[in-house]
């Protein structure tokens, strides 16, 4: 585990720890290091005077040339001082008596002794010169060796080492025992936070022991939780509000939408009665004029003649409007039945072409088949497509100039099979293009329009393609004529042959 990962409890234990134990090797040190320096000019004064006594009693040697009275003088030093050896030389220089003590050196060293004569050194030589008046009449030389010194002060520093641990061990362990003072507040800071985080019980506080830095931090921490707890409050007001707005909405909705439908309803059953008590009087109406007109009771002038062919007309006009939103109001309701029959195209298209001819020659207009597609099989309702051509159809040749050829085509395309009528006509206004297929549209729907219509028949005819599984469209540019068409799926011809079977 990384330090940074432990605990503070532990933290502390480990900082406790370091402190005193550094600041008992740092005392340590300077203690053991004064100590040896005291010690080793103790050793050099302590020397330095042995050299002088010993100097001063072996004058007379020397003056009568008689080393071996200086080298018992010289060995009057064993025994004194870790001395290792003692020189005496005459006033040339020369070796006048020498004592070597018997050293433990050769034999082998204690580790911890091996290890100062590294560190430190091992021996301590000092000489002087003998004086008799102005005159030098010899030298002397003593070395001791300071092993014993080092041991020493290696075995003070050990024992400082010893105070160190055990030292450190009293103030983790008295530290530790304290660290509650420390330690306690901010645990308790921490459960509580993580109380918050889990429960989501803005409503906890931390309790807060004393004035210090975690005093100031428990009381952030208490007022961040009240600033939440009154916001959460805040949104949880608003949300309540919110859904019980959602919920008036939606029944005020529901409400719109309940008298909508009923409106709806209304409006269709009222288009429905109206346009069926409408239909009835005009058939007899447009029955009557027929037969009159035909000269059912007899020739008539001229002028009534004309008169009442523009009744007719008229009445014929309406029949289709009534016709055309009875349709468009069965489409809306999906009242209306289609009888889907698997048949061949062609009939169909030549079938329309005879029953629209005579409308279209009133505009002094012909219809020509320019290109045929014979044994192609649709599956359609034939009344409907028949009504979604005459709608084409009768358009085509409507807004054609007069003596004016419309053509219709009949193609295949891999499965569709394509029905298209062309005219020469004015064609379709830009600007109206995008609204072509809707309800009541007209390019021209002023009240001095030139051309009869209800606006209805496209808008229908898209319906029926559409429920018959086609799609329909057109191509026009101004004053270049319209070209209209539809697509339906074509059938495999074996379903045909089933049927007939
Ligand atoms: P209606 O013909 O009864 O007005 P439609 O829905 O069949 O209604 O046609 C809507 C309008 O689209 C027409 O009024 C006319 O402005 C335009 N339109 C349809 N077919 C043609 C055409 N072949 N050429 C020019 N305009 C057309």
């Amino acid at each position: 585990m990384k330090l940074r990962d432990l605990s503070i409890v532990r933290k502390l234990g480990l900082l406790l720890a370091f402190n005193t134990a550094i600041a008992v090797i740092a005392i340590a040190l300077v203690f053991s290091v004064g100590t040896a320096v005291n010690r080793y000019q103790a050793a050099q004064e302590q020397l330095m005077a042995m050299a002088n006594v010993i100097g001063e009693n072996s004058r007379a040697a020397l003056a009568f040339s008689d080393p071996e009275s200086a080298r018992k003088i010289l060995l009057s030093l064993r025994n004194k001082l870790e001395i290792e050896s003692a020189r005496l030389t005459d006033s040339s220089g020369n070796e006048f008596a020498t004592a070597i003590f018997s050293t433990a050196e050769g034999a082998t060293k204690p580790l911890l002794e091996e290890l100062t004569t590294l560190l430190f050194p091992d021996r301590l030589t000092v000489a002087n010169r003998i004086q008799d008046g102005n005159n030098t009449v010899g030298g002397i030389e003593l070395t001791a060796h300071l092993s014993n010194i080092w041991l020493d002060l290696m075995e003070s520093l050990a024992l400082m080492v010893l105070i160190a641990i055990a030292l450190s061990a009293l103030a983790v362990f008295f530290g530790l025992r304290m660290r509650r003072i420390v330690t306690d507040p901010i645990l308790s800071l921490a459960d509580v936070s993580h109380r918050v985080s889990r429960e989501r019980d803005y409503s906890l506080r931390a309790t807060k022991v004393g004035n210090d830095e975690i005093g100031a931090l428990v009381d952030d921490f208490n007022r961040m939780l009240s600033e939440i707890e009154i916001r959460d409050e805040a949104l949880r007001r608003e949300r309540e509000s919110l859904e019980e707005r959602v919920e008036q909405r939606t029944a005020d909705l529901k409400l719109a939408m309940e008298t909508a439908e009923r409106a709806n309803k209304v409006k269709s059953e009222f288009l429905a009665t109206v346009s069926h008590e409408l239909r009835t009087p005009l058939t007899a109406i447009a029955g009557s004029i027929g037969l009159v007109s035909g000269g059912a009771l007899g020739e008539l002038p001229a002028q009534i003649h004309q008169m009442l062919l523009i009744a007719q007309k008229n009445s014929q006009r309406l029949t289709f409007l009534i016709n055309d939103l009875l349709d468009v109001e069965k489409l809306m309701a999906g009242k209306l039945q289609f009888d889907m029959v698997c048949q061949e195209v062609m009939p169909l298209v030549e079938q329309a072409l005879v029953a629209n001819q005579s409308y279209a020659e009133q505009f002094g207009v012909t219809y020509t088949l320019t290109h045929r597609s014979d044994g192609v099989l649709v599956e359609v309702d034939a009344q409907r497509l028949h009504q979604v051509l005459a709608n084409l159809l009768s358009n085509a040749a409507k807004f054609s100039d007069a003596v004016a050829q419309v053509e219709v085509s009949v193609h295949q395309y891999e499965s569709r099979v394509r029905i298209e009528v062309r005219d020469h006509g004015a064609g379709i206004p830009i600007e109206f293009h995008s609204r072509i297929f809707q309800k009541f549209s007209q390019a021209d729907a002023s009240d001095t329009r030139q051309r009869g219509g209800t606006g209805l028949g496209l808008a229908i005819s898209r319906e029926l393609v559409e429920r018959m599984g086609g799609t329909i469209g057109f191509h026009s540019e101004p004053g270049q004529g319209a070209i209209f068409y539809f697509e339906l799926p074509m059938k495999p011809a074996q379903v045909e042959t089933e049927r007939a079977a």
